[in-house]
Parts: C-alpha cells; structure tokens; sequence
C-alpha cells in the first residue's frame, strides 16, 4: 500500500459513483416533479458538499495543496480506506437501483412516486447518505492531510444536518400516515443504532 495507491482508490470511488449515478440522472430530468423543497437553500447545500467531497480533496490529490496538513501515510488506515470505498459503492448501487424513478439529487417528489420500504429501506430510510457517509469516512481514511481528509465530514456532514428533518418532512406531506409509520419502525442510518 502507498500513498498513490490510495489516491488511485478515491479517484475510482469518484469516477464509479458517477457511473453508478449518471442513468438515474438522465432519466430524472424525464420525471415529472410534482412537490419540490429545491431552493437556493438546497442548492448551496449542494454546493457545500460538492467542495468537501469533491473539490478539496481532488485540488489535493493534484498538487498537495495544503502542505501545512500532511501528515505520515499510514498503511494499516488506507486499507481500512479501501473496505469503505467498496462498502461505499455497494450501497450507492442497492440505493439507486431500489429508489430508480424516485430518485433526486435534491428534494423532490415525482409525480406517481412510490414510497420505498423494502430491500435496504426496510431497516434504514436514509441508506444513500449512509453511503455518503462511508465515502466521507473513505477520503478522511485514504488521503493523509487534515484539511483534505476531513473535508468530506465536514461537507457532506453541513448537507445532511440541515437536510434531513427537511426531507423526512416532505415526505410526511407527500405520503401522511404512511410515512410516519415507515419513520417508527425505522433508524436513519444504521439499522436498529442510528
Ligand atoms: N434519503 C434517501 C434518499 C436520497 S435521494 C436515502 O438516503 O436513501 C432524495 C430523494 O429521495 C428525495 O427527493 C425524496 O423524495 C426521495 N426519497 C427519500 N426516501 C424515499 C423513500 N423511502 N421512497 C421513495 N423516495 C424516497
């Protein structure tokens, strides 16, 4: 293991979530959105995030910048790095493919939307953040800089923190009953912890 090995693990983390993303992002632009909390508050969340996970740590794997934060590479740490990558896109791949047609990069519902409750949804009702979590947990993990490493916590962490009680309630709005339901018998993360 190397320090190049690991930056080569979170740019295949990057070019396979894209891969895995870019159909249901194509077909979304053909669904129909019929109740949407999207807004200049959802898009600098966006935005937010795109820079922790995104711009950061990639301004880092080309230059080095900032040299201020490096610290010792450690193999032991980059291999656990790997074990998220690949938990990381395992879950991007169940999440996309059992969401299909419902799925937005922001918070939308489509017209005809369908409440997901089975597969993965059947224990945790957020699981696609789960997955963004372990690809924070991923480049904090692989790449040896503080400022790049832990770009992505603090990134994806500001989407999810003001996101989330804002999905779960557009979701009551769109399916009442249904929905608070799925919320108790459910935790958001990790099954039956979190
Ligand atoms: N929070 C979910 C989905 C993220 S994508 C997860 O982490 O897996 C965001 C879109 O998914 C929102 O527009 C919302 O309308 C939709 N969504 C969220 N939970 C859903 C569910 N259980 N069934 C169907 N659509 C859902």
């Amino acid at each position: 293991m190397t320090p190049m090995i690991a930056k080569i693990a979170y740019i295949l983390l990057a070019v396979g979530w894209y891969v895995i993303r870019m159909p249901h992002v194509r077909r979304s632009r053909r669904t129909p959105v019929a109740r949407s909390s999207r807004g200049p508050r959802e898009m600098a969340l966006l935005l937010i995030s795109l820079t922790g996970l995104g711009i950061v740590p990639f301004i880092y794997i080309a230059t080095g910048f900032p040299k201020f934060a490096a610290y010792t590479f450690r193999p032991a740490q980059a291999y656990i790095g790997i074990a998220a990558v690949v938990s990381a896109l395992a879950m991007f791949r169940i999440t996309h493919k059992a969401l299909g047609r419902n799925w937005s990069v922001t918070l939308e519902v489509r017209e005809r939307h369908k409440l997901v409750t089975d597969g993965v949804y059947r224990y945790i009702r957020h699981p696609m953040y789960t997955a963004f979590w372990l690809w924070a947990i991923a480049q904090a993990l692989l790449l040896p800089n503080l400022v790049a490493g832990l770009s992505g916590i603090v990134g994806f962490g500001t989407l999810y923190m003001f996101r989330i009680a804002k999905e779960e309630r557009l979701m009551t709005e769109a399916f009442g009953a249904a929905y608070q339901d799925y919320m108790a018998r459910t935790t958001r993360l990790i099954p039956w912890l979190l």
